[in-house]
């Protein structure tokens, strides 16, 4: 069985993994020069290996030390990160028995075609991503990494999650950031408690949060009808389904599937971005269940219980919907992060009846707070039994489980 997978994003990654390893002869397309796609080269990766060091920063600060970096020591760290990441991922394909291409394809007539080379297939798996938003003036999120003009006044259009993860980013390096968001709080469509806990914090940072506003681009910047200077404008939002190639699939929108990622031809997939996700894990399982269908298998993606982090300190973190009974416990009452002093914010988990709904936390250790959490509503655990979990003393988990006893009360 011959598979052809398009694009070398988590996404594809996984769907050509998964079928190399069911026995299928995988030949993978990449376009660009280096392998890993946007998460790699440009997103998750870079994003964390800078904001790592900036993290043992904010966190001397708490304890009075000045510990910095200076922007351009944080991308030499990103570009290194990113070689190295890129490489691991071209020895996982190889290893995997993937055979790569470099090339743009193209979906035409039920083949996919790299310049003038067809490519054999039984079944294809789209795994194309998306493109950045492209506006004159401004850059984007994926660009900020290794931009190589000098700034220190920037404007991040967009509070959402993007405009949130890199306006502390950039604030923690020392920049002055402003953020514009359309909405009364940042977060927009986020549960309410952390939005109001986040904006605040952002604003005690010394972030210019200017929420209730609009900007306009053009030849001069405005914020609500007035000319603003910034060395650096970034666009948080917009980024577009990549479906050059690939027109026949989509109505211009994201490539719609069925829970086996099946799209509306016969033995064509697709996974990832470009199905309209928008987290990395997201395209890796869904990359998985396209890889193993292509191949013959009956496996469905449901959509299940997704943790998402905003790698921030303190760290943003959810899951689920916090809707029904819920409660809130203070970082100040959990002991760990008393003896820490990383008492800023809240976990906050939500239940109706014994079913748990969701949850969110703003605190140090949010990411392992809410992943246990998704994990308990992943295997169907009732506030009762999960009340009853053991957490080490003193951690962070402690927290969480404090929530679900008063849930249970
Ligand atoms: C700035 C930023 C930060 C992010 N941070 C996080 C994070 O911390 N955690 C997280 O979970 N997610 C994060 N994301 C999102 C994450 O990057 C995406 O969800 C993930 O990369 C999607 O994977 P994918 O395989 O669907 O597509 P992509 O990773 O976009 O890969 C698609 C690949 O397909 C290739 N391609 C496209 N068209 C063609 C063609 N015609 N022929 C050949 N090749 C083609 C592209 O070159 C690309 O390599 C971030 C995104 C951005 C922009």
């Amino acid at each position: 069985m011959n598979l052809t997978v398009v694009g070398s994003g988590p996404g594809g990654i996984y769907a050509a993994l998964a079928a190399s390893q069911k026995g299928a002869k995988v030949t993978l397309v990449e376009k660009q020069e280096r392998l890993g796609g946007t998460c790699v080269l440009y997103g998750c990766i870079p994003s964390k290996a800078m904001i790592a060091p900036l993290a043992t920063s904010y966190l001397a600060g708490k304890f009075g030390k000045d510990i910095s970096f200076s922007y351009e020591e944080l991308q030499t760290i990103a570009e290194n990160v990113v070689r190295r990441a890129s490489k691991g991922v071209e020895y996982m394909l190889e290893n995997g028995g993937v055979n790569v291409i470099h090339g743009q394809a193209e979906l035409r007539s039920g083949k996919i075609n790299v310049g003038a080379q067809s490519l054999d297939s039984d079944s294809i798996v789209i795994a194309s991503g998306t493109e950045k938003p492209q506006v004159k003036g401004t850059i984007a999120s994926d660009d900020l990494h290794f931009i190589k003009k000098k700034f220190s006044k920037v404007l991040l259009i967009g509070g959402g999650v993007g405009g949130v993860e890199y306006g502390w980013l950039l604030a923690m390096t020392g920049k002055k950031v402003t953020i514009v968001e359309r909405d009364e709080l940042l977060l927009p469509k986020h549960d309410i408690d952390l939005r109001r806990s986040v904006t605040s914090h952002f604003k005690r940072l010394g972030i210019d949060v200017r929420t209730n506003s609009l900007a306009e681009i053009g030849d001069q910047i405005k914020i609500n009808g007035e000319e603003e200077d910034f060395d650096l404008v970034v666009l948080t939002f917009g980024r577009k389904p990549a479906l050059k190639g690939f027109e026949e699939l989509s109505d211009g929108n994201w490539i719609e599937v069925d829970s086996f990622m099946r799209t509306k031809l016969n033995n064509v997939y697709a996974a990832g971005d470009v199905t309209g996700s928008f987290t990395a894990h997201e395209a890796i399982h869904k990359g998985i269940v396209a890889g193993l269908n292509a191949v013959g298998e009956k496996v469905s993606y449901d959509k299940m219980v997704i943790p998402k982090v905003l790698y921030t300190h303190p760290e943003i973190a959810y899951v689920g919907k916090t809707e029904g009974t819920c409660v809130k416990v203070s970082m100040a009452e959990v002991i760990r992060a008393v003896a820490e002093q990383s008492t800023d914010g809240f976990i906050k988990v939500c239940a109706k009846g014994e079913n748990i709904t969701g949850g969110v936390a703003f605190s140090e250790r949010a990411e392992d707070i809410i992943s246990s959490l998704a994990l308990l509503m992943q295997l169907n655990v009732n506030v009762d039994i999960a009340s009853k979990l053991i957490m080490p003393h003193p951690s962070y988990l402690e927290g969480l489980w404090e929530a679900l006893r008063r849930l249970k009360s």
